[in-house]
């Protein structure tokens, strides 16, 4: 089933009373502002359950992009244009190749001119492009701390550990439970690593990264008994060293995007 991103897709499933209990006006506000991401399903008292849970995964993300990295790309470019690129390459685990900064991203090299403009043997997605700018532009460089943490626990990250959870750790878990030999693919895919298990108890532990200073872990644990199964998506304790939380966001649940695509391609 597709993206929704018409607050009258949203608007059909909701009791239509204009009530006001969800603190807008009427029920069609409330549908707008689920669509950019202001307002969660949930937050109106009168939806179903089985509703939520079938509509929530498939609300058009695109203004939460927007929204959540809160930059744009030809301001990061032309930043990106201000930097020098040799005092840099080091503190951002890069190399400079004719010029070019060239950074490593799921294991691919992704290779960034004077200009900003981003280039790579794979297919190159804004989801991407925006965190690897941010990156070059804010990172202070140091080394990774080693200790993982959720999101919700970055500084920044408690406001919209929601949306995390409802755009990248929900989906995920749920692309797992469908796909158990998904995560597996990854790992092959994207130069990840199995990590410790005994770390969170998960029956499954895997570490990938999209930026080299900037390690996820990703936490699966499966379904036990009346227990449903559950995933976490787990960033290094310096990620905020690197990139803002809006960008860490964006990384996260971009590359949750991209495994739903790779899922579909293989079904
Ligand atoms: S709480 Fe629900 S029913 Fe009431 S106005 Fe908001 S969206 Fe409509």
């Amino acid at each position: 089933m597709g993206k929704i991103t018409s607050p009258f897709e949203i608007y059909k499933v909701l009791p239509q009373t204009n009530c006001r209990e969800c603190a807008l006006p009427n029920c069609l506000a409330f549908s707008a502002a689920v669509i950019k991401g202001h307002k969660q399903l949930s937050d109106c008292p009168y939806i179903k359950a089985a509703d939520n849970e079938n509509l929530a995964s498939r609300i058009g993300i695109r203004q939460d992009f927007n929204r959540a990295r809160g930059e744009d790309l030809d301001i990061l470019k032309k930043k990106v244009g201000t930097i020098d690129f040799s005092s840099k390459a080091d503190q951002l685990g890069a190399e400079l190749v004719s010029g070019k900064l060239v950074i490593k991203s799921l294991g691919k090299d992704f290779f960034v001119d004077s200009k900003g403009n981003v280039t790579s043997e794979c297919h190159t997605h804004v989801w991407m492009t925006v965190p690897l700018l941010s990156y070059i532009i804010h990172s202070s460089g140091g080394t990774t701390s080693g200790r993982w943490v959720p999101f919700r626990e970055l500084k920044d990250g408690s406001p919209m550990n929601p949306l995390f959870v409802q755009r990248g750790e929900k989906p995920l878990k749920k692309l797992i439970d469908s796909n158990s030999e998904l995560l597996e693919d990854l790992l092959s895919m994207f130069s990840g690593a199995r990590a410790d298990n005994n770390l969170f108890s998960s029956d499954i532990a895997l570490s990938l990264y999209p930026l080299p200073k900037v390690p996820i872990l990703i936490c699966y644990w499966n379904r036990e008994g009346d227990m449903d199964s559950d995933l976490n998506i787990f960033f290094d304790a310096s990620a905020e060293k690197h990139l803002k939380v809006e960008s860490l966001f964006s990384l996260g649940v971009g590359l949750v995007m991209m495994f739903e695509k790779i899922a579909q391609k293989h079904r």
